[in-house]
């Protein structure tokens, strides 16, 4: 758009009621995007109007989960219409690319600017609340989440392993050096529910207190609660229902994956 400053983001009017979270974790393949997907469709089967942006520029699998990978959004002017999906309008930084193929090396300022594009030149309408699903780690987009959101908060995914908790604690503690609150602690792929004896057995795949760890740390560090907000186990619907674009919380409600995550999209 050769150097045309991009419309501003409505999220950061004083004025604005919108709720923001970026999901953040230490490092990939946690469950980060899974969970910031099955989380943003229970909202929206609350009667909440959810935009999610899937920032992880690394990964972006949201548009994949939500079952749109194929769907290119539609333009109105000048505006970028969000893809529907499951109640809930969807925008991936994978689909500003020219190509779906095409290989992008992201650097910082390109990441803020597409970051600055998918809040300010997307038509969202009034929402009540936005996901943002954040690279793993620390870097440059984390942070430029934090300066253009500045009323943003933290939820931060790891899973029970010791190397995950003590990268994901990096992440809660840049949050905080950006001055986002970080609202809490989503501990996922917990434990696997024994395929002989039942549920009850509980096997501890990736080992345990992960989630609690990082939400001690975090509390302890920053001087206020966070809390761990749930722990959610090993599950075959959960994983194949990401794959087939039919998110966990729609297609099997009653499981155990799915009542955790919809008790937190209701206490957020
Ligand atoms: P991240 O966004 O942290 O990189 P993803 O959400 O892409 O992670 O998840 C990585 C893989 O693990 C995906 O194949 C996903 O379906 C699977 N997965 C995530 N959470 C669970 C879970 N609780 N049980 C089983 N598979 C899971």
């Amino acid at each position: 758009r050769g150097g045309t400053p991009a419309r501003e983001n409505p999220f950061s009017r004083p004025d604005s009621l919108t709720k923001i979270f970026a999901i953040a974790s230490g490092k990939g393949g946690v469950g980060k995007s899974t969970v910031t997907a099955n989380l943003a469709v229970a909202m929206a089967a609350r009667g909440h109007k959810v935009g999610v942006i899937d920032a992880d520029v690394y990964g972006h699998s949201i548009p994949a989960i939500f079952g749109v990978a194929d769907t290119r959004p539609t333009r109105v002017e000048d505006m970028i219409m969000p893809v529907p999906a499951h109640g809930v309008k969807v925008i991936s930084v994978g689909q500003l690319k020219q190509k779906r193929d095409q290989v992008v090396a992201w650097r910082g300022p390109m990441l803020d600017r597409a970051l600055v594009q998918m809040l300010g030149d997307v038509f969202w309408g009034d929402l009540d609340i936005l996901l943002l699903d954040l690279p793993p780690g620390t870097g440059d987009m984390a942070i430029s989440v934090g300066q253009h959101l500045t009323n943003s908060e933290v939820v931060v995914v790891t899973t029970p392993q010791e190397a995950a908790a003590e990268v994901a604690e990096r992440a809660g503690t840049i949050a905080s050096m950006l001055h986002q609150r970080v609202t809490g602690v989503i501990e996922n792929m917990s434990w696997l529910p024994c395929p002989h004896c039942g549920p009850s057995h509980q096997i501890d795949v990736f080992g345990t207190g992960g989630g609690a760890r990082v939400a001690e740390t975090l509390t302890q560090r920053f001087g206020y609660p966070v809390p761990l907000l749930g722990s959610i186990p090993l599950d075959v619907t959960l994983r194949s229902g990401g794959d087939v674009g039919m998110p966990v919380v729609v297609s099997d409600p009653t499981s155990a994956s799915s009542v955790v995550l919809t008790e937190m999209a209701s206490a957020l």
